[in-house]
């Protein structure tokens, strides 16, 4: 049952075969003995699981038929989704005590598809981080290889989907948090277009890239979960009011004469060998698919990282100034007067990523710096954005690696934040352009860890990327290849 994928799992409970609790029970089960392991959730409850699945189970019993198709199956939410009546802390002290009075968009969409939530993950502290080191309640362990990173900032969600703690889990992506996991865990992970699911009630780093997206073991996991989660809302004043799709649609349509871009720029130096060969051992396996390679070419992609660290942290500089001590949150013990009441909780609150972004967010904020930083960012964000328009000219997909090396060693990279930072040299680009990407297991590399491949589609192009991922997935087993602690 751990291993069984999302169809799999509907129709065992359909078929009666399992409970909603009985499943729910299981996961549980595996989160006590395996999370003190990984540390992949930072709140579990049981109590409140169980009772979700009761309600799930119930409904089938009267419904006889009529729920819908991921009723009673349970998920994992990043802590970044507020829930309500559960700790939502967003990976940080300030928020280790915040009880969320409501629920994200995309949780209540999950509720009411039945869906069953079995706790809260871990994750880089308000998703600044390619490696989970940034969280306040700890790093969290590669399944595949506990002395490694699980890849960030949705590592809590990658590690409990690769050590079937979860059978599916939400991820955000503000410039590879769902793809770098994915690829780090050997899951498969989908960042949609800019706008397509709603940012409401997900705690907001960088507002104009944020995306929430699903993460998964196949396309077709991927496909259902996403199609519970998007949708129109109109609390989020950048959610894309677009008639809903069926993302599963075109799973099964032959490659045949697929145009796949291969950016020059991702296939120069960069790459680790081992990342280089298991991505070319897929181009020709896509080949063998019936499709076709293509060069093509994004001059500016060397621009995205130092865009994003002036836009990122921007916004972030922004958003954060509501963690205050005053409303919601931790408060220092001590203080003086009321600044020193801000200084003092924002100080022992926030970690020190956090406060390099918002010192990096103010100042090129500041007057005398914005010009010269924040409004070029913006310029380079719009070239960024034009590359892509012109390379799908020519290709229907765009590949290439999602990480420049497998899963590393904790500290590997956290004394030097600029190669932090490089960890998504690949992921960025398509953030600043708002185009959905996402990552698919395509090989093992240095170690037997996994290696991700990244699929960047045009805008709204989800159902074909699935498609795309989906039939390389019917040829090949790297996307069933598991973690150490998969028993
Ligand atoms: N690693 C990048 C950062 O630290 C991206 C994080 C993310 O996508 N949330 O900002």
């Amino acid at each position: 049952m751990i291993h069984a994928s999302l169809k799999q799992l509907a129709a065992a409970l359909t078929a009666r075969r399992i409970s909603s609790v009985e499943l729910a029970t299981l996961f549980l089960d595996r989160i006590e003995r395996l999370n003190p392991k990984l540390n992949a959730f930072i709140t579990v409850d049981r109590d409140k699981t169980l009772e979700m699945a009761r309600a799930a189970d119930a409904l089938r019993a009267a419904g006889s038929g009529q729920v819908a198709p991921l009723n009673g199956i349970p998920l994992a939410h990043k802590d970044i989704f507020c829930t309500e009546g559960w700790l939502t802390t967003c990976g940080s002290k300030i928020l280790s005590n915040f009880v969320s009075p409501y629920d994200a968009h995309v949780v209540a969409q999950l509720k009411l598809a039945g869906m069953v939530t079995l706790g809260k993950c871990n994750m880089d502290e308000f998703a600044m981080g390619s490696s989970n080191e940034t969280s306040w309640f700890g790093p969290v362990k590669n399944p595949w290889n506990t002395a490694l990173v699980p890849g960030g900032s949705s590592g809590g969600s990658a590690a409990a989907v690769a050590a079937r703690l979860a059978p599916v889990a939400t991820g955000t992506d503000t410039g590879g948090s769902i793809r770098q996991p994915a690829a780090l865990c050997g899951l498969t992970g989908l960042k949609p277009t800019y706008g397509v699911v709603s940012r409401y009630g997900m705690i907001a780093f960088a507002s104009s890239l944020d995306q929430a997206g699903p993460m998964a073991r196949s396309a077709e996991d991927c496909a259902l979960l996403l199609n519970a989660m998007a949708g129109f809302d109109a609390r989020d004043s950048t959610s894309l009011e677009r008639a809903a799709e069926d993302y599963a649609r075109d799973l099964d349509k032959p490659l045949n004469g697929l145009r796949i871009g291969l950016p020059t720029e991702f296939f120069a130096e960069g790459m680790s060998a081992d990342v280089r060969t298991a991505v070319e051992a897929a181009l020709d396996e896509y080949r063998k698919l019936g499709a076709v390679t293509v060069e093509v070419s994004l001059p500016n992609s060397g621009l995205s990282v130092p865009a994003y660290y002036v836009i990122a942290p921007a916004e972030a500089s922004s958003n954060l100034s509501r963690f205050d001590g005053v409303r919601y949150g931790y408060r220092a013990p001590e203080y003086g007067d009321l600044t020193d009441m801000y200084a003092k909780s924002r100080a022992q609150g926030f970690g020190a990523e956090v406060k390099r972004r918002i010192l990096i967010g103010t100042y090129v904020l500041s007057h005398g710096y914005y010009d010269a930083y924040y409004l070029q960012a913006q310029k380079i964000r719009r070239l960024i954005a034009n590359d892509f328009v012109e390379a799908f000219k020519h290709c229907d997909v765009i590949m290439g690696p999602t990480s420049p090396t497998v899963a590393f060693a904790f500290g590997a990279k956290s004394a030097d934040p600029v190669q932090m930072y490089l960890s998504d040299i690949y992921t960025i680009s398509t953030n600043l352009a708002g185009l959905p990407g996402m990552s698919i297991p395509c090989g093992l590399g240095a170690g037997g860890l996994p290696v991700g491949l990244q699929i960047v589609g045009n805008y709204f192009a989800e159902a074909q990327m699935l498609n795309v991922a989906h039939r390389f997935q019917q040829a090949t087993d790297w996307h069933l290849r598991t973690a150490g602690l998969c028993e």
